[in-house]
């Protein structure tokens, strides 16, 4: 979500818009190595409150991003939709809702397969070791891994979400984050004759068709690292608006996770905590779609130093 985003102006909404523009240009490059990173675009936000349908309103009237598509669609043309069997029956009753053509979604594991195969044929290096420590030495860091061996670069780049903040605690230096934890679900729908194609947002439930019949429904939002059956539940039946074909999908598979969460920091962290180290952490909710923009950050950011050294 980019362009749906609340804010039109700051840091988060200049990432949201820099992942977006990465997102395709990376797309042309893996297609252009032969590897598929498919972006299934388009998503409609549902209005389920007056609110609401104000906000989206809000959205579609302020300013906008150069490229984006916004359309506020009526209630009546949403049942139409349904009756056109374009979408299935809508959960609860929608006052409205806002299309969005260039937002959308991206299989996650699809994507990271891609672009680690495309990084590791153009020269890239995988360890699977735990990383211990982080040292010092001079203007280099001498990584010790948990294979007893060491790892000697001139950068490194702090990636390794709630655990970042115990291997700066090492270090004497302080990025607190905490755990919120999230679960979500994938389900079988029953076949039924509607050509649904792009995910859809109920109360900030997110509803994203997949082939084959499937979907996925996610997420819930639970503060530290213990998951509660009855969210999960309430996920399930959204909040009690949930449709009948929902109600009687089938779920296949169930999957829960700790996103981290900066404390007294708005997220993400993208910071140059000391020389040559730089940490990108604490996504929170977004590490998905603010990946591309924050690996920009940091290749910015080790370019301009080592364009200054070679300078001077
Ligand atoms: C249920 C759920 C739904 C979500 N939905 C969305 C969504 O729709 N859109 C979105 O943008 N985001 C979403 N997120 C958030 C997103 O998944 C995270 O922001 C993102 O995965 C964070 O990525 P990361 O690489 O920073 O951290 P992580 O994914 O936590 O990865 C950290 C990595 O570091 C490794 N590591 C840790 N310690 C060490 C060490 N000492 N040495 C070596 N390696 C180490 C770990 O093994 C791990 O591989 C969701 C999260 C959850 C839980």
């Amino acid at each position: 979500m980019a362009d749906v985003f609340q804010r039109r102006s700051g840091r988060g909404w200049r990432l949201r818009q820099q992942s977006l523009q990465l997102l395709h240009q990376w797309q042309e490059i893996l297609h252009s190595e032969g590897r598929a990173a498919p972006v299934q675009r388009g998503l409609l936000l549902l209005a389920s409150s007056a609110e609401e349908l104000e906000r989206l309103t809000r959205l579609k009237h302020g300013r906008q991003p150069p490229g984006a598509q916004l359309e506020l669609m009526a209630a009546e043309s949403l049942q139409q939709m349904v009756a056109l069997q374009q979408l299935p029956p809508l959960p609860g009753e929608p006052l409205g809702g806002l299309w969005s053509a260039r937002d959308g979604q991206l299989d996650p594991i699809v994507w990271m397969q891609a672009l680690q195969d495309s990084a590791l044929a153009n020269g890239l290096q995988r360890s699977r070791a735990v990383v211990q420590t982080l040292n010092p030495q001079g203007p280099r860091w001498v990584l010790e891994l948990s294979t007893t061996e060491q790892l000697n670069c001139d950068w490194v780049v702090l990636c390794a979400g709630l655990e970042s903040q115990t291997l700066l605690h090492g270090l004497g230096l302080q990025w607190p984050m905490e755990p919120v934890s999230g679960q979500a679900l994938e389900l079988q729908r029953r076949p039924e004759r509607s050509d649904w194609q792009h995910p859809m947002v109920w109360r900030g439930m997110n509803l994203v068709p997949r082939p084959g019949g499937r979907l996925w429904l996610g997420a819930t939002v639970e503060s530290g690292t213990v998951t509660n059956g009855d969210e999960l539940e309430q996920l399930r039946q959204l909040q009690g608006d949930a449709p009948g074909w929902l109600l009687d999908a089938e779920v296949i598979q169930r999957w829960q996770g700790q996103r981290a969460r900066p404390v007294d920091r708005p997220a993400p962290l993208l910071e140059q905590p000391l020389p040559r180290l730089l940490l990108v952490s604490g996504h929170y909710r977004n590490g998905i779609v603010l990946g591309p923009a924050s690996a920009a950050w940091a290749a910015d950011q080790i370019t301009m130093v080592n364009s200054a050294v070679a300078g001077s």
